[in-house]
């Protein structure tokens, strides 16, 4: 007799989610959609611009609310937000220094100035902004700032880290130093990531499966377990195996990529 696999904690189970924003035209953003997401998973969601992949996010953490369906959340987090966001610009605060972002969720929090600045160091060492502590945002590069970003994130202490296009602003090289610092964070630290991103590519690099979407009323169309091991070295783009993988994605990608061009 084989074994009954132990049961999967699900950090996010989505069922049946319908999203229609209600204004002078009504724009059907999300249907049906159903998704579990595995604690300590890396989730990549990819599809055409205007699918609802920022809106699933959002609901996602709560920062918008679905018309219909359920969302369950399986986190734990006490005293912290459940989940911690990284969005492609504008997320740090222009008027704290980095050692004052990243340290903001704890402060918020109310965790001691002494443990949070320790904290806050940490997580500045590990994403590589050792030495800039005291500078404020303006002073830094682009890549630099979304390294503040991420790093604050994981500084929060939530279980849940949720990242919309956090990377897509940046050049390719910083892109793919970014990559590669982001997998090793999270192989540290195995929270649930849910990352939205327009690169195939990226989505290959660092999730564990990639939920694509149709276009405009976004469904899931297809979810792809990434078969890639972990530790994850960015090596594997060179493969054959990555090759092939991107191609199909993309064959599947494009009619919806085309089709929400012929609703624009
Ligand atoms: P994506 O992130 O995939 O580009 P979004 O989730 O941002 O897509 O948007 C999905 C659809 O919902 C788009 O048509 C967008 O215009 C619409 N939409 C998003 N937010 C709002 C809102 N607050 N009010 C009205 N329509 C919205
Ligand atoms: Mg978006």
């Amino acid at each position: 007799m084989t074994q009954a696999p132990p049961t999967a904690r699900y950090a996010f189970e989505v069922e049946s989610v319908h999203k229609v924003f209600a204004g002078s035209q009504k724009v059907f953003a999300l249907d049906d959609i159903n998704l579990k997401l595995t604690e300590g998973s890396f989730t990549c969601i990819v599809g055409p611009s205007g699918c609802g992949k920022s809106t699933l996010l959002r609901i996602l953490g709560e920062l918008e609310t679905a018309t219909s369906g359920t969302v369950t959340k399986n986190l734990s987090a006490e005293g912290i937000p459940e989940s911690a966001f990284v969005f492609q610009e504008h997320g740090v605060f222009p008027w704290f220094n980095v050692l004052q972002n990243v340290a903001f969720g704890e402060h918020m929090a109310g965790v001691g100035k002494r443990e949070r600045t320790e904290h806050a160091r940490h997580w500045i060492a590990e994403a590589g902004l050792s030495g800039f502590e005291e500078s404020y945002p303006h002073q830094l590069s682009g890549g630099m700032r979304q390294r503040i970003a991420i790093a604050r994130a994981f500084a929060t202490g939530s279980p849940a880290l949720l990242m919309d296009e956090p990377l897509g602003a940046l050049d390719a090289q910083t892109r793919m130093l970014m990559q590669e610092q982001l997998v090793r964070l999270w192989e540290m630290e195995r929270k649930t990531v849910v990352l939205v991103t327009h690169s195939i590519e990226e989505a290959l690099l660092l999730g564990d499966q990639i939920v694509m979407m149709s276009a405009r009323p976004g469904r899931i169309k297809e979810i792809i377990d990434v078969p890639f091991g972990r530790p994850r070295s960015m090596e594997i783009e060179g493969t054959p195996e990555f090759a092939a993988m991107k191609q199909g994605i993309w064959d599947s990608l494009r009619d919806e990529v085309q089709a929400s061009l012929r609703y624009s």
